[in-house]
């Protein structure tokens, strides 16, 4: 869970790489970094916090270059401490490299293992270094081929960019997990990891990185590499699910396009007889829109979000009953008395967030709570890159839907099913499905099965 940014050819591109993070920083709160370069100076600034506490103004002006890349971080390997932070950047035989990466290698430890076996020193314990390493270590002449020798290395998720003297440079893994896009904003090139970074620049928005795709940008143009044996994509369905802006268009669709035919599908499923659809906002939003849609039960606000929840707060010493969800969130009395009431949620994780919630509705007054998520149960931990607890804290895991049902205290609940989550995305496309199939894509150390194709 990390948002990325490159910007080649812009007078201010640290400052474009700046509002590109801030259009992103949905993707990662931990950490954001900037590291921007003439084509002989590189500057760089990283701090822990989100984008506009970490960059003053001051700031940005230090970060002078025509090329900057860029980077927000929600850790899911690796501590959350500064030197983790990224992007990240090397001098090595070639001069110098810089990496944003967002994703996550299922190899690294084992890589970095051998790596350390055969001298190497590492500053951090993020996989991204891991691909420095073995770029470092290549024998390969050129950088391109020193990138795609240290790119078949790894296994796992990487969309990256990778910044030198002269060159951007985008890649992203053969199974395109994370999503990655190319832009354009009259002479300058951009690639970031979600479109909506375009639309704050007023970029056009050119194509998606293909699946093993590595692109360089420079002032001589674009050029496309594929030197990794194709395969069939496995892009994170999660994504669409959850993770992604809606305003975005990820795997060649808007995001919340996809969110309300999820909400639709999930009304075909699972219908039953209220007298309002409410959203869990705002992941549940579009969802919930598109339930009311197909089954003509009105929409409603019933829970209004403070959008200024810090990453902490003090809790009171005499406890205040779901102190944790109340801060974010509360129930409108007027809309919630008496009624029946219809709640869309994306996922349930742990089953915690849903029971608080589902408690401080029927303490406003509703009459029957009806719970619909517009995922399958999350069953089994993500291991490419979503921020997902072990497979024991999920509550899928170990529990029947009645069980849940009856834990999160709801009159009923009804998940969508896989086949009807295959039927809603686009169906050319292919994705992975793992945190609710159990079958993953790409192997790693302590995988019980071999990797297995996804349901889709
Ligand atoms: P839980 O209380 O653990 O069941 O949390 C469920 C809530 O977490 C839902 O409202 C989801 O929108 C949200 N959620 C799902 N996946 C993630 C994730 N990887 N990181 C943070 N929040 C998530």
């Amino acid at each position: 869970m990390c948002g990325i940014i490159g910007i080649f050819n812009h007078p201010e591109a640290s400052n474009l790489a700046y509002l590109g993070l801030y259009a992103m920083q949905h993707r990662g709160q931990e950490s954001a970094g900037i590291i921007a370069t003439d084509g002989k100076q590189f500057t760089s600034h990283k701090g822990m916090g989100l984008v506009a506490d970490v960059f003053p103004e001051e700031t940005i002006a230090k970060l002078r270059g025509t090329r900057a890349i860029g980077h927000v971080r929600y850790s899911t390997t690796g501590s959350s401490s500064l030197e983790n932070a990224q992007p990240f950047m090397i001098n090595y035989s070639l001069g110098t490299l810089a990496i944003a990466h967002n994703g996550n290698l299922v190899n690294a430890e084992e890589t970095k293992k051998e790596l350390v076996y055969r001298g190497s020193i590492f500053q951090s314990s993020m996989d991204s270094e891991v691909i420095m390493h073995l770029v470092a270590c290549s024998r390969e002449p050129k950088l391109i081929g020193r990138l795609a020798d240290a790119l078949k290395q790894v296994k796992g998720a990487f969309s990256i960019v990778f910044m030198n003297e002269n060159e951007l440079i985008a890649a992203r893994d053969p199974q395109a997990i994370r999503p990655l896009v190319l832009g354009k904003l009259k002479d300058t090139w951009i690639v970031a990891s979600e479109s909506c970074a375009f639309d704050l620049l007023e970029a056009e928005y050119v194509r998606e990185i293909a699946p093993g795709e590595i692109l360089t940008i420079s002032e001589r143009g674009i050029k496309s590499y594929f030197p990794f044996p194709a395969a069939k994509p496995t892009h994170c369905v999660f994504e669409y699910i959850y993770f992604a802006r809606p305003d975005s268009v990820v795997f060649g669709e808007t995001v919340y396009d996809v969110r309300v035919r999820l909400g639709r599908q999930l009304a075909r499923e699972h219908p039953v007889d209220a007298d309002m659809v409410i959203p869990i906002p705002d992941s549940g939003t579009p969802a919930a829109l598109g339930y009311a849609k197909e089954t003509g039960i009105p929409f409603d606000l019933g829970l209004i979000r403070n959008h200024y929840v810090g990453r902490t707060f003090i809790e009171p010493r005499s406890s205040i009953r779901h102190f944790g969800v109340k801060i974010k969130l509360n129930a409108i009395r007027s809309i919630l008395k008496d009624k029946r009431v219809i709640v869309v949620d994306d996922s349930i994780v742990r089953g915690t967030t849903s029971r608080k919630i589902i408690k401080m509705i029927r303490a406003a007054g509703a009459r029957e709570v009806h719970v619909r998520i517009s995922s399958p149960p999350t069953d089994y931990p993500c291991y490419y890159g979503i921020d997902t607890p072990t497979r024991k804290e999920l509550i899928a895991s170990s529990h029947t839907v009645e069980d849940i049902r009856r834990y999160i205290t709801a009159d009923s609940l009804g998940y969508i099913s896989i086949a009807g989550l295959k039927q809603v995305v686009n169906c050319r496309e292919c994705f992975c499905d793992a945190c609710f199939s159990g079958r993953y894509p790409i192997s790693f150390p302590g995988l019980e099965q071999p990797a297995q194709p996804s349901l889709f």
